[in-house]
């Protein structure tokens, strides 16, 4: 039997992942949970260490792990959240991020054009490097003389491995999206990188957009995409994009992966949302939806299918919460989902 260790976080965080959790259930897996409830802000306000290592102890073992969301207004920005998200990450080597991207209801598309609606794309972002790798400071700090230094660090076998990824989950294509006229020395890594990618997977159809040029395609012909590979920092911008052509980041789940070890981290893109916390009216469907990718990665691709079948059939129903238009809270649109699924 398999364990899920869940880690349910800060402000929408738990509301979410009860009703994701009541969905798990009902897809009777080989699985059975271990519910980190004390894995949160209060846990780091009280104690400054929010993911011990008796915590890692009992994740460490486990293929998958749900989260909700960690953030909390009380912690400002970086640093709580990175203890969790980024410890985790490095610690289990997820090096790749996957943001399916599928348009549920044409109802839900912002876009004029209707041959263009219908999304249903995936975002491969590296999870480890880049931008976001931590690497860098900053000198006379606070004063008018401040320099700040960010590096962008990419290595060959970090690009090597997730282009690797992005290749092998290609349906029709893989777009590569970079800035390497402008970010030379990483540039340059990522294209031989991508050259080398190509010739091991010749039978895959591939393209090349500069990162600018990729968010205006994606804003008027999403449809044109399959799989889009990228760094760090871009995937995360163009993933908020390409949520918002499905019906915005209350839709959005994505999986952080060790292809590897075949270990999984599966949470939805969105945050703790302070702003709604406790309000009762948070979208569940990115953290069933994460379910769904949780269930394929435990090699249950019919229980994936399965959940998403019931998604679309409760959006079709327009039994959802209000940033889809609809009027349930997150129980209500939850258990809407479970109803499609005792009727598939
Ligand atoms: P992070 O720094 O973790 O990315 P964030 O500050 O970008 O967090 P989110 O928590 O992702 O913020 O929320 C962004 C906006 O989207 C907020 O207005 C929030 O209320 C809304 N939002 C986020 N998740 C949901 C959801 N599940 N249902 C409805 N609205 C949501
Ligand atoms: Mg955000």
């Amino acid at each position: 039997m398999t364990t899920i260790a869940v880690i349910p976080g800060d402000g929408i965080g738990p509301e979410v992942t009860a009703p994701a959790l009541d969905v798990l259930d009902a897809l009777g897996l080989d699985a059975r949970t271990d519910v980190l409830g004390h894995v949160n802000a209060d846990t780091y306000l009280r104690t400054g260490r929010a993911l011990s290592e008796t915590d890692l102890d009992r994740i460490r073992p486990c293929r998958a792990t749900l989260l909700g969301a960690v953030g909390d207004p009380r912690l400002g920005d970086t640093a709580y959240v990175r203890s969790i998200l980024t410890t985790l990450r490095l610690e289990l080597d997820l090096y790749v991020n996957y943001r399916p991207v599928k348009l549920w209801h044409d109802r839900l598309s912002p876009l004029r054009e209707p041959s263009r609606r219908a999304v249903d794309c995936v975002i491969v972002r590296e999870n480890t490097e880049g931008l976001y790798s931590g690497v860098g400071g900053s000198t006379r700090t606070g004063t008018d003389h401040e320099i700040a230094m960010d590096v962008d660090l990419s290595t060959h076998q970090g690009v090597a491995r997730v282009l690797d990824f992005a290749f092998s989950v290609a349906r029709t294509s893989v777009c590569l999206v970079d800035k390497a006229n402008a970010v030379r020395n990483g540039g340059q890594l990522w294209q031989r990188c991508w050259r080398a990618a190509q010739d091991r997977h010749p039978h895959v159809a591939t393209s090349h957009l500069y990162v600018d040029a990729a968010a205006m395609r994606l804003a008027t012909d999403p449809t044109a995409f399959d799989v889009i590979v990228t760094n760090n920092s871009y995937g995360d911008i163009l993933s908020d994009l390409t949520a918002a052509l499905a019906g915005g980041i209350g839709v959005a789940a994505s999986a952080n992966l060790n292809p590897t070890t075949g270990q999984g981290l599966f949470e939805p893109v969105h945050g703790s949302a302070p702003d709604i916390a406790g309000a009762g009216t948070a979208n569940p469907l990115a953290a069933i939806l994460s379910v769904a990718l949780l269930a394929e990665h435990l090699g249950r691709a019919d229980q994936a299918e399965r959940v998403r079948g019931a998604v679309a059939a409760a959006v079709a129903r327009g039994h959802v919460t209000p940033d889809l238009g609809g009027s349930l809270g997150t129980k209500e649109a939850g258990a809407a989902v479970l109803a499609e699924l005792a009727r598939a």
